[in-house]
């Protein structure tokens, strides 16, 4: 007899700090170590997880880890009361490495953008600002590396790859041309705050890079990427960052470009003015107001 073993395909993981470095002026990438990460099974490109850090105060991030898998972890989370319950955000896994168990997530350091604006920093930022070694989060992350939050699948007849990417998505970018095969053809965009904001990027692809600087009055997504001059062939197109640029973005590749509808995936990393718990309500009021 056979018994086939099913493995959740995401887990807790109890993970520490152990050190931080600065890559810009508006980015500090952690690594982070822990027993855990034996287990941990990241899947290259886009990789994301939940990442729960603790109230001001808490030790340790508080969360249901009996609570199952799945929905089933979220809606035991939502039961905690709300100023003990961790924070919960999405991130993506910059590099996970083997010898000794590592795993990097580089977190955007945004500000406020105006007075008006002053929650505007949000707890993640916050926490990822004052990190030290020694500082523990839970991980809701992969176990198997072949799973649903690896999302940049281009189909195997893609002759050649469009990215466009806000800082929050440049981790998951940088990861992706890490990933793509030699000589791929691949047209990119990446926005960032400062010139200092550039980083160098490792590809063996053959990837025509784009850094729009905002402070240096760099043209918006949308004016970039419709001004340019696209290869010829069948292009699948990964785009991630601010929804409004995400959604304007597609709009133009869609409509103008008239790019298959499923050869785009879209992903809206953060909404201005709207915190990541604004959205998940958002969302969890859609999904309701759909039954
Ligand atoms: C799948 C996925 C992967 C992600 N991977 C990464 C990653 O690797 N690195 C990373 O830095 N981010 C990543 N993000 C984005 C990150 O989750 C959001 O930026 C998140 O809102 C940060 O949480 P916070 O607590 O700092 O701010 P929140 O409390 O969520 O928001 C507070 C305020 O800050 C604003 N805000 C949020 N982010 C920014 C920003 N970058 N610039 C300006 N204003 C902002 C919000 O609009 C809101 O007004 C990812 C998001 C998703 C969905």
């Amino acid at each position: 007899m056979t018994t086939t073993v099913e493995l959740a395909p995401f887990r807790f993981f109890d993970l520490q700090v152990v050190r931080t470095r600065r890559l810009g002026p508006s980015m500090v990438r952690i690594t982070f170590a822990g027993e855990d990460l034996k287990d941990f099974a990241a899947g290259g490109r886009d990789q994301s997880l939940s990442l729960f850090l603790p109230q001001p105060g808490q030790q340790a991030p508080v969360v249901p880890v009996d609570a199952g898998d799945g929905s089933a972890i979220f809606a035991a989370w939502r039961a905690l009361p709300d100023d003990v319950r961790a924070v919960m955000r999405s991130y993506t896994v910059r590099e996970q490495r083997r010898d000794p168990d590592e795993v990097d997530i580089d977190f955007a350091l945004h500000t406020a953008t105006s007075a008006a604006d002053a929650a505007g920093v949000g707890p993640a930022c916050r926490w990822a600002q004052q990190a030290a070694p020694g500082h523990r989060v839970m991980v809701l992350g992969p176990a198997i590396a072949d799973n649903t939050a690896v999302r940049f699948r281009p189909p195997e007849d893609t002759d050649w790859v469009l990215i466009w990417a806000d800082e929050t998505a440049l981790p998951a970018a940088a990861a992706i041309l890490e990933w793509l095969p030699a000589g791929t053809q691949a047209r990119v965009w990446l926005e960032v705050p400062h010139a200092a904001d550039r980083q160098d990027l490792k590809t063996a692809a053959d990837a025509r890079i784009t850094w729009l600087v905002r402070d240096e009055g760099a043209p918006s997504a949308l004016e970039a990427v419709s001004g340019a001059e696209l290869p010829e062939g069948t292009p699948y197109a990964w785009i991630a960052g601010e929804s409004g640029s995400v959604k304007a973005l597609r709009r133009h590749l869609v409509r103008e470009r008239e790019l298959d509808r499923r050869r785009v995936t879209f992903v809206g990393y953060w909404r201005r003015g709207v915190s990541e718990d604004g959205l998940r309500e958002e969302a969890a009021t859609e999904e309701s107001s759909d039954m």
